[in-house]
């Protein structure tokens, strides 16, 4: 929230009721400016406190849904130019195009790229999540069938691409339920897709020639109610569009503009032919600050890095990067397979996972929540400790798997395998190597 917990504090109807689910307003004011709490928790909030404290709330890029349910894709809502300031919110949408002037094949090709390629990695699911769709044909019939194909093959929210109302209609007719991103509003055909957003509650991108144009644009769709809009600058060459992107985050966050405060869409795909190069486009716009890219295709060599990429900038910075708790296989690991433990900071379980797997020797890796702390500051922080430690493994079942009783842990809290010894007495605390590289030659010479 832009206000402060006592302006809030201000508003609120002081009784302390407690049926906000704190003891006290003072409480709770503290947890909505913290943005712990939310604002319909309190049901005695006068209609004048809660129109300010929600105007108050907005953020100044306002957030827009594409799609619904499942493959409902947040954007915008971005609250600071600078990821370090506090955090971004809403990861960028990545999208494939698909036009209906490709062949058969081509289309089945894309689709089943973006389908397949979805990667695990820290507990998260990374993959792409709109399917752009061009009516290249100017064929109503052919440009429904193709949507109609898309819905059938995929799971995937839609954007509609046209700026004819005829074929947007008609693709609308087909798939309005979803609440696809229209693309876009010009000028010249401002009057009818207004009316059909609205018809549709659908989401709108506008497009215009330049900063002014958008301006124009965006103030006559609030005006006619229309609030989830998409900007596209129109602009095309990386220099342009980078510069757009960053004076309408500006004005937006810097300046209070409500006619710019929208997330952006960039069609990198329109912007080169060479696929590498557009992998490169698209990760600037990954970082300045694009709400929604385009892609004409997807490969995994490029998809995946952009992929982590976005995953690693818009994670939050106060709060490192964590594996979930779990035990973890690594190859084929049965009764006999060495059995290590650590903590739940990614980059450890990335290391330490990576160097079994390069050992060839399979193995069972038990990842103890750390709340994403490193090993040594996990341990200082009392976090990865014997008894911590000790009570994850008589919990997590790692001893209905294997038949002998051998734990390695990491060579730097090798001072806790005594008080280990005590805590597991069933249990031989073996202390492993200090430096993951060191894990290969160590695990080769391992006995059950
Ligand atoms: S429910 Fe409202 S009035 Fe009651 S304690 Fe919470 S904030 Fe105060």
């Amino acid at each position: 929230m832009a206000i402060t917990g006592i302006e809030i504090f201000k508003l609120l109807p002081k009784t302390n009721c407690g049926e906000c689910g704190v003891p006290t307003c003072l409480a709770f004011a503290m947890s909505l400016a913290a943005g712990k709490a939310e604002l319909a928790k309190c049901p005695y909030l006068s209609e004048e406190a809660r129109n300010k404290l929600e105007e108050a709330s907005t953020p100044p890029i306002r957030m827009v849904t594409i799609g619904k349910g499942e493959n409902a894709k947040k954007i915008g809502g971005e609250t600071v130019m600078f990821r370090h300031e506090k955090r971004f919110e809403n990861a960028p949408a990545i999208a494939l195009l698909i036009s209906d002037d490709m062949t058969e094949t081509a289309i089945d090709g894309r689709i089943e790229r973006f389908s397949n390629l979805v990667y695990e990695r820290v507990g998260q699911t990374l993959r792409g999540e709109i399917i752009a769709l061009k009516c290249q044909s100017g064929d109503a019939s052919k440009y429904k069938a193709l949507i109609n194909k898309v819905m059938q093959k995929c799971k995937a929210s839609i954007m509609l691409i046209s700026e004819n109302p005829d074929m947007l209609a008609a693709g609308l007719s087909v798939c309005s339920d979803m609440r696809p991103l229209i693309h876009a509003v010009t000028k010249e055909n401002c009057e009818k897709i207004i009316a059909l957003a609205k018809e549709c509650s659908c989401p709108v991108a506008v497009k215009g020639e330049s900063i002014d144009d958008i301006i124009e644009l965006t103030t006559r769709l609030e005006q006619s109610g229309v609030k989830d809009i998409v900007i596209d600058t129109g602009a095309s060459s990386i220099q342009k569009v980078l510069q757009d992107q960053v004076a309408i985050r500006r004005a937006a966050l810097n300046q209070k503009m409500r006619s710019l405060g929208y997330p952006t869409i960039v069609l990198v795909n329109e912007m080169t032919d060479d696929p590498l190069k557009e992998a490169m486009i698209a990760a600037t716009f990954v970082a300045k600050y694009a709400g929604i890219i385009v892609l004409s295709d997807f490969s995994g060599e490029t998809l995946f890095p952009l992929l982590v990429l976005r995953m690693n900038l818009f994670s939050d910075p106060q709060r490192p990067l964590a594996t979930d708790e779990d035990i973890y296989e690594i190859g084929c690991p049965d009764e006999s397979s060495p059995v290590l433990v650590t903590c739940n900071f990614s980059l450890t379980y990335f290391i330490v996972s990576g160097e079994i797997e390069s050992s060839r020797v399979s193995g069972y890796l038990l990842i103890k929540d750390t709340e994403g702390l490193s090993v040594m500051t996990a341990w200082a922080a009392g976090k990865f400790g014997a008894d911590t430690i000790a009570s994850f493994v008589k919990k997590c079942g790692i001893a209905d798997k294997v038949k002998h009783r051998k734990l390695i842990i990491p060579g730097y809290i090798a001072i806790e395998s005594g008080a280990l010894e005590d805590e597991l007495p069933d249990w031989e605390i073996v202390v492993g190597p200090r430096e993951g590289a060191h894990i290969p030659a160590y695990l080769k010479t391992w006995k059950a």
